[in-house]
C-alpha cells in the first residue's frame, strides 16, 4: 500500500520534534558527521573492513548478510555466508531449492528458522518483484522474517540511501552518546537518521556499527579511544548512574542459556537431519534427549509445525 505525502510530511515533522526534544538537531548531525568521518579515517578495524559483504552492494548478498548476522557470531557467519551465495547467488535461486537443500547451506548458524524465512522471502521476491530486492522500505519489511533493522540495513548497504540503522551496537552508542538515557525504538530511529550525513548512508552507517562493535563495547566501553567522546552525554557526565544502554531500543539483554534448553535438541535433530533422515526409534537419540522421549516428541511436532522437518507415512523425519 502506498502511503500518502502527508503521511510522510507528518512522519517528518515527528521525527524532527523527537530529535529536538532529546538534543539540538545540529549537534545530532555533528555526532553523525563525527562518526562517519572516524569510519574514513581508520577504515575502522581491517577484520570487520574485510568482512566480505562489505564490498559488494547486491542487495541479495547484503540481504542474505544481514539475516544471517542477526544472533550468531561474525566468524561463523562469514563461512556460511560464503558457502550459502556459491549455492544461492540469486534469490530465483534459492527459491528454486528445496528448503532442505536451503537448511543444510545454513549450517553452523543456529536458529534455522531463518533459513526457512529466507527461504520464503525468496520466494516472495521470485513471485512479486520479479527476482530482485526492491529498494523500497514498505516492500522489504513485507518480507518474511525481515524487520526494520535489516530492511533498513538493505537500504543502506546496498542501495546507499541515508537512512540509519539500529542494531545492538548501534543502540548502545545512540543511548550512550547521543541521548545519555535509554531510547524507545521511534527515539532512536529518529535520532540515527538525523545523524546520517547527505551522501553518506553507507559509511556512516557501518562506522557507527563499528563503533559500537570495537570501542563503544557492552561491558567496558573504550571512552579513553572513542572519537566522539568529546560529544557523549554519558562520558561528559562521568558516567555515573546506570549505563544508559541498558533498557534501550534494539540493546539485546542477555540470551537464555542454550544447554539443556529446547533449542539445543531442536538444533541437534535438525543437524541430524542434513546427514540422513532419522527413524522414529532414533528420534529422542539424535535430540540428546534419550530419557525423555515426551519432551523430543513435542518438540518434534514444533519443528514440523514451523515446516523445518518432514514426517512420512513411516513415521521418518526428513528435511523438507
Ligand atoms: S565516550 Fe564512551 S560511552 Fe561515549 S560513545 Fe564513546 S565509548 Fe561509548
Amino acid at each position: 500500500m502506498t502511503r500518502g505525502r502527508d503521511a510522510f510530511r507528518r512522519d517528518a515533522v515527528g521525527s524532527f520534534e523527537a530529535v529536538r526534544a532529546i538534543r539540538p538537531p545540529a549537534q545530532v548531525r555533528a555526532l553523525g558527521r563525527a562518526v562517519e568521518q572516524w569510519g574514513t579515517a581508520t577504515g575502522a578495524d581491517s577484520r570487520r573492513a574485510a568482512l566480505p559483504w562489505r564490498s559488494t552492494r547486491d542487495p541479495w548478498a547484503v540481504l542474505v548478510s544481514e539475516v544471517m548476522a542477526q544472533q550468531t557470531q561474525l566468524a561463523r557467519v562469514v563461512p556460511a555466508y560464503l558457502r550459502f551465495l556459491e549455492m544461492f547467488p540469486t534469490p530465483a535461486a534459492c527459491a528454486g531449492a528445496p528448503l532442505g537443500d536451503v537448511l543444510r547451506a545454513w549450517e553452523g548458524m543456529g536458529y534455522n528458522r531463518r533459513a526457512r524465512n529466507l527461504h520464503r522471502a525468496a520466494d516472495a521476491l521470485v513471485a512479486e518483484h520479479g527476482g530482485a530486492v526492491p529498494a523500497d522500505l514498505g516492500a522489504l519489511l513485507t518480507l518474511p522474517g525481515v524487520g526494520p533493522y535489516t530492511a533498513r540495513a538493505v537500504l543502506a548497504f546496498a542501495f546507499g540511501h541515508d537512512m540509519g540503522v539500529v542494531d545492538t551496537n548501534a543502540g548502545r552508542v545512540l543511548s550512550r552518546a547521543v541521548a545519555g538515557r535509554p531510547l524507545r525504538p521511534a527515539e532512536a530511529q529518529a535520532l540515527v537518521d538525523a545523524m546520517v550525513p547527505a551522501g553518506g548512508g553507507w559509511q556512516f552507517g557501518q562506522a557507527l556499527l563499528d563503533l559500537g562493535a570495537m570501542v563503544c563495547v557492552a561491558a567496558r566501553p573504550r571512552c579513553g579511544d572513542c572519537p566522539i567522546r568529546p560529544r557523549c552525554r554519558w562520558a561528559s557526565a562521568g558516567r555515573g548512574g546506570p549505563d544508559p544502554a541498558r533498557g534501550s531500543a534494539a540493546v539485546s539483554t542477555a540470551q537464555t542459556v542454550f544447554a539443556g534448553s529446547d533449542r539445543q535438541g531442536r538444533g541437534r535433530l535438525v543437524d541430524a537431519l542434513r546427514r540422513a533422515p532419522v527413524t522414529p526409534d532414533r528420534v529422542s537419540a539424535a535430540m540428546g534427549w534419550e530419557d525423555e522421549p515426551g519432551r523430543a516428541a513435542r518438540v518434534v511436532e514444533s519443528l514440523i509445525g514451523d515446516g523445518l522437518v518432514a514426517r512420512d507415512d513411516c513415521g521418518v523425519l526428513r528435511l523438507p
